[in-house]
């Protein structure tokens, strides 16, 4: 049994904690914010879709979807892919990535009566769920708590040693292990512990909730997509959320949407419908985090025993969380994977390492 100290409160840290402390650790988070999942996991589109990331992703998808059912936490939701006439090849690849299937786009119309007659091409897939995102977050910290995790809120690390504990708050903490779980500021945590950045970026997304268009029931409307992720909109209790689907570089930051950014997403969806974008109800930005790869980034760093990494989740860290959790578990408690070598490889941060030992 290990003392674990784990940065951040917000999906990756809380699921963590959750899976160490029910495996026997003793655990404690720390999140600087007054409240759990203030960051990236609070302002997510809740969406698990299986066949979105590349092959690790997919790994820790597969990994996650049967503990996010088991907590009630995932509803159906179709996607619809749709592209204008100049969008052909971009259609073809993602029909080929997402693993889609093309219907006729009179087919599609039936599904979303506000399609345009710019949509020449349609496909659809049913391997998508909405995930009920604070259910998840919740279950977790309920579930550390009830293993005798302690959760902090309000807690701001300001110091890491590896192999010894943090400061946080003025007070030192003894933990044998740190989790650094600091989604954007990840790299910024390191510092703290003298370890080297692996090359984190976050990146800003944002989304503008639309009154129903139409005043259509659209609680039973797939998930509409542009083609090359240029933008998507989806039901969300009762109205529709629309994004940009921007993926614009930024420093870590309590992200907010740009004006210009937001408009010009929201024009590129218009075009594809017949109900004009007349109100934008609010709107809010994250920040999605992703390693030079866009694999996750998960183990212990060669250059820092007692230094763990469970950082890079960018546009996945829901659907992912627990198959990471389970994976980083793993590894701290010196048992297999559950992952697989093939995966446990792709997400160690010794990837970025070569060299620098
Ligand atoms: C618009 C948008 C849409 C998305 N859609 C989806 C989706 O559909 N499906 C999906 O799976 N994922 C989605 N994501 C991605 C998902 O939200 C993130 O991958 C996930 O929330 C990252 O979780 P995290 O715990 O790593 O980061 P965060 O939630 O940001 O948590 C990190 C925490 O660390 C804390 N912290 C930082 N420094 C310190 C310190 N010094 N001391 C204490 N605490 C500290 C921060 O306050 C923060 O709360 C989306 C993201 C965005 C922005």
């Amino acid at each position: 049994m290990s003392r674990i100290a784990v940065v951040g409160g917000g999906i990756a840290g809380i699921s963590a904690a959750a899976t160490l402390a029910a495996d026997g650790h003793e655990v404690a988070v720390f999140e600087r914010e007054s409240q759990l999942g203030y960051h990236a996991s609070g302002r997510s589109a809740a969406v698990f879709e299986q066949n979105y990331g590349n092959a690790t992703i997919r790994a820790f998808n597969r990994a996650t979807a049967p503990v996010l059912t088991s907590m009630n936490a995932l509803a159906p939701r179709s996607i619809l892919l749709i592209a204008g006439a100049d969008e052909a090849h971009s259609f073809k690849a993602d029909v080929a990535d997402l693993d889609m299937s093309e219907i006729p786009v009179a087919e599609a119309r039936n599904r979303v009566p506000i399609l345009s007659e710019k949509v020449a091409f349609a496909a659809t897939s049913m391997s998508a769920s909405d995930i009920d995102t604070d259910a998840v977050l919740q279950q977790f910290a309920k579930a550390a708590r009830a293993h005798g995790a302690r959760i902090e809120t309000g807690t701001c690390v300001e110091a890491i040693s590896p192999g010894s504990g943090l400061r946080v708050a003025g007070s030192e903490v003894s933990a044998d292990i740190v989790v650094n779980a600091a989604g954007a500021w990840a790299d910024d945590m390191a510092g703290l512990a003298g370890v080297p950045a692996v090359g984190l970026q976050p990146n800003r997304r944002s989304i503008a909730p639309l009154p129903a268009p139409g005043g259509h029931d659209v609680r039973d409307w797939p998930m509409l997509l542009g083609t090359g992720e240029s933008w998507y909109a989806k039901p969300d209790a009762g109205s529709w959320i629309v994004s940009p689907a921007e993926e614009d570089p930024v420093a870590p930051m309590d992200a907010w949407a740009d004006d210009m950014v937001l408009a010009e997403g929201l024009d590129r969806y218009a075009a594809f419908v017949t109900e004009p974008v007349t109100r934008v109800e609010t709107n809010w930005a994250g920040l999605r985090t992703f390693a030079p790869d866009r694999s996750l980034v998960i183990g212990e760093d060669p250059l820092a025993p007692g230094f763990f990494w469970l950082a890079g989740q960018g546009g996945y860290g829901f659907q992912t969380c627990a198959g990471a959790a389970l994976h980083l578990s793993a590894l701290i408690s010196g048992q297999p994977s559950p992952l697989g070598q093939e995966a446990a490889l792709a997400v160690s941060p010794e990837r970025f390492r070569q060299g620098q030992a």
